[in-house]
């Protein structure tokens, strides 16, 4: 039994529609975890489910599924209700070596539904029904169908398929908390992978994060940070400016020198083949009160939402804007912090990788078709897991790369099966090769460039 079919596709669509019918927003207000990326937008905050649970009913779903599987589980409570499941599978080819450890990673938690009346359907009805499209293709509809219940789903089949047919090495499932806010969820697993404290694994080889990508392999994302400069002066009446010193017009100028920054480092990076251009965004502006418009303010504060390709240094790009804001207050006799909220690497996967290698032959597998290489654009919890452990990490996944965080949220049932056939041939070519990732694979089928 080692053709790519042996599960059940039934099984994995009831699963994904299972999950999409678990109320599992996050919140932002929820531990403190706000922030969410990876590229859409947040509507409005309607809360998560009771209690300050946010994923525990799908991540208890999953983890009752992994011990049914007989998998070594463990549910981790990374912050106040907010919860890992990770499942660990033993090769048991006998006399084979110790072999490779394959990662599959996802998220059970979602971003709100914002205002329900921007829906055609109810957000959360978890159905199958015929596409809007003139194929008339099955889709499954609802929040976190596409972000990224299905994936979930067809991770978990696919690793019990790869079990099934019998594999040397080890293959873990994590489901991580929290990947729309602060990825608490990745920042826990790569803390305890270094510290050498997930049970039964030692080191992970290649990370396949099942984020929706729309059939595209996708070995890089655009890093990001989250930026504020705040000038302080003095405060003075309006009447009489010159008692105070005031820090509104060096956010002008700021301005300005964030444009300036924006220009320069375009000219000298040009556009990023699969991420695009590199922006700095002033998104919020802080001073002074509109019912006191006669009170000069002694605070300004700007913030700074900045997308990165691979060929940007962070430490450099907020060495160079801390200089520049200090400057600029220098001269205004004013003085300037400058704060990193967040700070997100870009991910540059090397296309040769064997964790991409594999996933390139298993979408070929899966599709007779060469896959497109593409990159994410925003971060994932794939960041994370390159950022604070180094792990080679590679974004495949069902749905539509834009399809995240809107309203009629849903993916097509077709691509759920396609990724679940693709993962298994992926997990398959992966852990044939040697742990030191040094065994040169076939390349032939890696076509797409
Ligand atoms: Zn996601």
């Amino acid at each position: 039994m080692n053709g790519p079919d042996e599960f059940d596709p039934l099984a994995v669509v009831e699963l994904a529609a299972r999950l999409v019918r678990l109320r599992t927003v996050h919140d932002g207000r929820a531990g403190g975890d706000q922030g969410g990326d990876h590229g859409g937008n947040h509507g409005g905050n309607h809360g998560g489910t009771h209690g300050g649970d946010v994923e525990r009913p799908a991540v208890e779903l999953v983890a009752a599924l992994m011990r049914d599987f007989g998998w070594s589980v463990s549910v981790v409570e990374v912050a106040a209700g907010r919860h890992s499941a990770i499942g660990v599978i033993d090769g048991a080819i006998e006399g084979a070596g110790p072999g490779r450890t394959l990662m599959f990673e996802g998220h059970v938690d979602v971003v709100t539904e914002g205002d329900p009346d921007s829906w055609s359907f109810e957000p959360y009805v978890g159905d199958i029904v015929p596409g809007p499209g003139a194929e008339q293709e099955l889709i499954l509809r609802g929040r976190g169908s596409a972000d990224m219940k299905a994936g979930v789903a067809a991770m978990l089949h696919a690793a019990r398929a790869v079990e099934l047919g019998g594999f040397t090495g080890r293959i873990v499932v994590g489901v991580l908390a929290g990947e729309e806010g602060m990825m608490l969820g990745a920042k826990r697993f790569a803390a305890d992978l270094v510290a050498g404290a997930i049970p039964g694994v030692g080191t992970v080889d290649g990370v396949i994060v099942c984020e929706p990508e729309g059939g595209e392999v996708c070995p890089v994302a655009k890093g990001a940070l989250r930026l504020a400069v705040r000038f302080t002066g003095a405060m003075a009446h309006g009447a009489m400016p010159w008692m105070g010193r005031n820090p509104l017009p060096a956010i002008g100028s700021m301005l300005a020198a964030i444009a300036d920054t924006e220009r320069v480092l375009r000219a000298t990076y040009g556009e990023h083949p699969l991420l695009g251009p590199i922006c700095l965004t002033p998104t919020v502006l802080r001073a002074g009160e509109l019912d006191q418009i006669n009170v000069m303010p002694a605070h300004a504060t700007l913030a700074i939402d900045v997308r990165t390709t691979p060929q940007v240094e962070h430490a450099r790009l907020v060495a160079d804007l801390a200089d520049t804001a200090s400057r600029i207050a220098r001269a205004s006799g004013l003085t300037a912090e400058l704060t990193v909220i967040d700070d997100r690497p870009p991910v540059n996967t090397s296309p040769d990788h064997p964790v991409v290698q594999a996933m390139l032959a298993g979408h070929l597998a899966a599709t007779g078709r060469p896959a497109v290489i593409g990159g994410v654009p925003g971060a994932t919890d794939g960041t994370i897991l390159t950022r604070d452990a180094g792990l080679a990490t590679v974004v495949y996944g069902p749905g539509g790369k834009w399809i995240a965080h809107q309203a009629d949220e849903h993916v097509a049932v077709a691509d759920i099966i396609t990724s679940t056939r693709a993962y298994i041939a992926a997990a398959r070519h992966f852990l044939r090769g040697a742990p030191d990732g040094g065994e040169p694979l076939d390349t032939t089928d890696s076509g797409g460039h």
